[in-house]
């Protein structure tokens, strides 16, 4: 990967791909930043307004609008394109819909040479991702998807919250598709290095694993909450992929929960899904498998199944 000029084409300058943009401005993150959208009147007027606001920032960022060819020399190509999930409508559903709207974009941009890494957050985002592999024939370490990453920001925020500790210091993370079936392998999570399940133990009473429980079905419905409130989410992923852009572009080597593809890890094998993954310039540097209890495994292995069982309907 160049360093000299880190360069993101953002496909798809909806709410998701303009608070990521957003972000990434005011976190100076890139050098060159290029919007597409199939409405190409919409990709312009972003660009003018984020322009606008260089002089109060910190960045030097160039902003434009720009087309498939741009993708050539970029390290990342972003994808927020799609259609937005409706109230009440599971993830799941909208996949059809957003596998044509891939077709019409990985084509153009494998056919400019591009030659980086592929970030998607468009939804179901595991099986997007799979198919961004399928339609790229990229090596899947370089096709990544948020995954869990923002389900697993929400958790470690409201543990934080519940135990009284700061979300820095907790190391939990939500496991598996990023919709209905995820789970919190709960063997896992720890403040400092210290099980959570250990303090609600001996915290007389103030915490329990009932508690836990409310706090993993919080994390799973919290996208459903928000769009019935205001329509769509937008704020929360708009960080969450600048934060993993951060990742591969300052070759951080570190620990996200991203959708990555199995490949024997957890047993599971050709599969995207979300998983504690190490990041660095060239995507995923390795899946980090975590010792599950039979239990949790169960549960992966039935999340794997769902997000199988989506993609082969689809017949690609
Ligand atoms: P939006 O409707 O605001 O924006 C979508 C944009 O995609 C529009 O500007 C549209 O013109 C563009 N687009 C559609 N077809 C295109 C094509 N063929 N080529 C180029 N551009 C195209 O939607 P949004 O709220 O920004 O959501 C975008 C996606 O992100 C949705 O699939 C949504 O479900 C998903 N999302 C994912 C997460 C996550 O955690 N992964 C969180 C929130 C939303």
């Amino acid at each position: 990967m160049r360093r000299d000029n880190r360069k993101i084409i953002l496909i798809g300058t909806g709410m998701v791909g303009m608070s990521y943009a957003y972000a990434l401005l005011n976190q100076s993150v890139c050098d060159e930043l290029v919007l597409i959208d199939a409405n190409r009147a919409r990709a312009v007027g972003e660009a003018m307004d984020l322009n606008h606001g260089l002089a109060f920032s910190a960045s030097h960022m160039k902003i434009y609008a720009g087309s498939y060819q741009d993708c050539t020399d970029a390290d990342i190509v972003a994808i927020c394109a799609g259609v937005a999930q409706k109230p009440g409508e599971s993830r799941l559903n909208l996949l059809k819909r957003n596998a044509q709207v891939f077709q019409s974009i990985i084509e153009p941009v494998t056919a400019s040479g591009f030659n980086g890494i592929f970030l998607v957050a468009t939804n179901p985002v595991d099986i997007m991702t799979r198919i961004t592999c399928t339609l790229s024939g990229f090596n899947p370490r370089r096709v990544l998807g948020t995954g869990t990453a923002l389900d697993t920001a929400r958790l470690r925020y409201l543990l934080g919250d519940y135990l009284k500790v700061d979300p820095r210091n907790v190391h939990a993370y939500v496991m598996g598709e990023h919709g209905d079936t995820e789970f919190v392998p709960w063997s896992q999570a720890m403040v400092a290095t210290k099980s959570v399940r250990e303090i609600c133990e001996e915290s007389n009473g103030t915490c329990s694993l009932a508690g836990l429980e409310q706090i993993s079905e919080e994390v799973r419905t919290a996208a459903y909450k928000i769009i019935e409130a205001k329509n769509a989410t937008y704020y929360g992923i708009g960080m969450a992929l600048t934060r993993i852009t951060k990742a591969i572009l300052g070759d951080e080597h570190s620990i996200l929960t991203v959708s990555a593809m199995l490949r024997g890890e957890y047993g599971q094998s050709g599969v995207f899904a979300g998983v504690p993954c190490i990041i660095n310039q060239n995507g995923i540097q390795r899946i980090l498998p975590l010792t599950l209890e039979e239990a949790e495994k169960e549960q992966f292995d039935q999340s794997c199944q769902t997000l199988k069982r989506c993609y082969d309907e689809l017949e690609l």
